[in-house]
Formats: C-alpha cells, sequence, structure tokens
C-alpha cells in the first residue's frame, strides 16, 4: 500500500488520522517537531496498532530536513496537519503564527514538488467563513472576514495552494475545512492534550468533570438561538480521521487539482446542550456559570455536509454522546494529559 507522509501526526487530530490510515492498510510516516504534542504518543499509537511508525523529529519549515524524509522514504501522498492553531496566541504573537503556518506549508510544497510527490491534503478550517452567520456553510459560501490571525493563515494558505495548483495542474490537492474536532479515540489512550489552561470547550469541560479546573464560563446565553448560547458544529474526531482517508483515495481518482470538502456532522449544538451531555457521560453535574460573550464568536456554526457525502462518500457515524463518552474516558485515564 502507498505511504502517507503525516505532518503534525504527533498531534490530535493527526494521531487519530494515523490509526485510521494504518487500519485501511497505508503505511505512514510521521514528521512533527513536538512543538504541542508529546513523544508519548508514539507509544500509545504502537499500544493501539501493535506497530511503532517511522517518526522524524522534523520542523516542517526547515526544507532540507524534509529533503531527507523524502529521499530516505518512497511518499505517495502528503496530509499537512503541521501547524499552530490556538486563536487566542495567535492574536498575541502574529508573525510565529504566520511564518510557522504558511512557512511549513510552502516548505512541504517545495520538498513534494522536488520529489515529484503530487497528492496533497491540507488541514484548514470552518474559521475561513469568517464572521458570516448565513448557516450551513457551503463549500461555496463567501471567505474571509476571519477573525484572528490563526483564521488568516488558513484563509492564505488555501489561495497559495490554489494559485500553486494554477502553475502546477498535476498537483491533486485536497482542503478540508474542519468544523468542530472533538472526542477522543475508543480506548482512552489517546486524545485532546492542550498544554496549560485549555480555550476550547471540551477540554475545559473535561477538566472540570475531571475535578482539575473548578467552573466552567459559558461564554453569553442572550445569543439569538434556541437557549441563548453559540450552537457548534461537534464532529468526532475518529469520523474526521476517517474523512481523510476518503480524502486520500479521492485524490487518486479526481480529475481536479484543487478540491475542497467540509469535515462537520450538519448539525448545531448549543454550550448547554454540550454540558447537559457531558453530564450525562461523567454521571455528575458540571459546575458551570453564565458569562459575557467571548469577543469573535458568531452565534451559529455548523456545515452542509452534502457535497463530502457525495463526493467523498463522508458521513459522520458518531453523535454528541459517543463525544462526550470518549473524552470521559481519555479524561479519567489521563487526567494529568501525557507525560514528557
Ligand atoms: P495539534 O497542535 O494537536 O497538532 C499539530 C501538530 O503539529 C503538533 O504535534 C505540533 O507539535 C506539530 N507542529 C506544529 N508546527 C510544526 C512544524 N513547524 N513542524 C513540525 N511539526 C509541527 O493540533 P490539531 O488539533 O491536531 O490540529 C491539526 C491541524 O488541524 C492544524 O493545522 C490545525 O490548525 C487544524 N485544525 C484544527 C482544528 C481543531 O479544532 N483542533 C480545527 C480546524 C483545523
Ligand atoms: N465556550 C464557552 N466556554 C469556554 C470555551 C468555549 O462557553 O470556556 C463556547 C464558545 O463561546 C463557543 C463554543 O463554546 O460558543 C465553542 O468554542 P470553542 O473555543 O471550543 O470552538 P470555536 O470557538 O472555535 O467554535
Amino acid at each position: 500500500m502507498p505511504t502517507i507522509l503525516v505532518t503534525g501526526g504527533n498531534g490530535y487530530i493527526g494521531s487519530h488520522t494515523v490509526i485510521s490510515l494504518f487500519e485501511n492498510g497505508y503505511d505512514v510516516v510521521i514528521a512533527d517537531n513536538l512543538s504541542n504534542s508529546k513523544m508519548e504518543v508514539q507509544n500509545r499509537l504502537e499500544q493501539i496498532t501493535g506497530k511503532r511508525f517511522k517518526f522524524y523529529n522534523v520542523d516542517c519549515c526547515d526544507e532540507s530536513a524534509l529533503d531527507k524524509v523524502f529521499d530516505e522514504n518512497q511518499i505517495d501522498s502528503v496530509i499537512h496537519f503541521a501547524g499552530l492553531k490556538a486563536v487566542g496566541e495567535s492574536v498575541k504573537i502574529p508573525l510565529e503564527y504566520y511564518s510557522n503556518n504558511i512557512g511549513s506549508m510552502i516548505s512541504v510544497l517545495k520538498s513534494m514538488e522536488k520529489h515529484g510527490v503530487k497528492k496533497l491534503v491540507f488541514s484548514s478550517s470552518a474559521t475561513v467563513y469568517g464572521m458570516s452567520e448565513d448557516v450551513p456553510f457551503t463549500e461555496q459560501s463567501p471567505l474571509g472576514m476571519c477573525t484572528n490571525p490563526y483564521g488568516w493563515t488558513k484563509w492564505m494558505i488555501e489561495q497559495i495552494l490554489r494559485d500553486y495548483a494554477v502553475a502546477h495542474p498535476e498537483m491533486r490537492i485536497c482542503l478540508l475545512r474542519y468544523f468542530n474536532p472533538v472526542g477522543a479515540h475508543e480506548s482512552g489512550l489517546i486524545g485532546e492534550d492542550p498544554r496549560g489552561i485549555p480555550n476550547n470547550l471540551f477540554p475545559y469541560i473535561s477538566k472540570v468533570a475531571g475535578g482539575t479546573l473548578e467552573c466552567l464560563t459559558v461564554f453569553g446565553d442572550d445569543y439569538d438561538t434556541p437557549d441563548g448560547t453559540c450552537l457548534r458544529d461537534y464532529i468526532h474526531v475518529c469520523d474526521l480521521a476517517e474523512g481523510h482517508v476518503k480524502a486520500i483515495s479521492f485524490l487518486g481518482k479526481t480529475e481536479d487539482p484543487v478540491s475542497v470538502f467540509n469535515l462537520g456532522t450538519g448539525k448545531g449544538t448549543s454550550v448547554k446542550e454540550a454540558v447537559s451531555a457531558f453530564e450525562k457521560a461523567c454521571g455528575h453535574p458540571i459546575k458551570h456559570v453564565f458569562g459575557a460573550r467571548r469577543p469573535g464568536d458568531i452565534a451559529v456554526c455548523y456545515a452542509s455536509t452534502e457535497k463530502a457525502e457525495r463526493e467523498l462518500g463522508f458521513k459522520a457515524k458518531y453523535g454528541i454522546d459517543d463525544m462526550c463518552a470518549s473524552c470521559w474516558k481519555w479524561q479519567t485515564m489521563n487526567p494529568e494529559g501525557l507525560k514528557d
């Protein structure tokens, strides 16, 4: 089976995708600089799959280090997860975000070109739809008006890839716009492991449920939504991982240099509903208070899933209860996260 280079394959979504690729018969090579993940993930992947994956500790901005990875392996396709992703941090250190996210994409492309690798899957985000609230978002919805540098890096990289594909029509590039990935592998051995106090809803709820954090603040309950709290399209990370396997197989068949797909469930879940679902999963109440709106949040965000269903054959299997149950299992098995 072909070998897939997974950049950022030691991270949250990358590690789950490595398992799906392995289960679908692909060989996997991982390149990650460990800036936001721990080497212990590789041991956990081995426990789950019985296989030790080939791992390169490289910075994907370093083209010559990447060249070595391509020289030493017969890479068929690349899935480029490597990147910085904390929205708030991107506002404080924008240059690091622009140089790491855009720099790594350009180096990966240059190295791919030198080695004749033509298939690329890129981790984009629903954040490219910006402040629009014209839901559901379809792949044709207007882009831009991002609210932070992180979002702009995704928007800019999408444009760079489109420009590159015009100059290189033999390329087969898939832009995957993720909605809100949550949950963990069913084994409880890998999951989302943020450093410090989490910013995102699910890691925060998990830590309150586990007793490491005291209380969740729900950011705003005066939105124009059924219960006043924001709606998001939460998608199980294992469903998302399957989406990448479908994308790789799609790239082998399509004639289009660039294809774009939303990966979501098509359903909006409110913050209040997410808290209730988590309470059901963990079996006790989750302390929460209602606070002010968080700047930059939109009321409602969910995907149109039609195109991914029709063209990729992708449909999410898991619901919010599965997402909460798997998060809770990961949290209880690893209350302090993974060791360094
Ligand atoms: P993550 O931080 O868990 O994983 C990213 C991995 O990339 C980490 O292991 C990190 O060490 C590595 N990395 C970062 N910069 C690197 C570089 N220059 N060279 C080599 N490795 C590098 O994040 P994640 O949640 O798994 O996200 C993966 C991708 O999906 C990112 O590009 C992210 O922007 C995108 N995405 C994530 C979400 C989400 O909510 N998690 C939503 C939309 C898009
Ligand atoms: N949220 C919240 N409290 C938190 C973290 C998030 O109420 O401590 C809300 C946030 O306002 C948004 C939803 O949960 O409405 C999802 O937020 P997250 O940061 O996980 O994802 P994103 O903003 O990227 O959709």
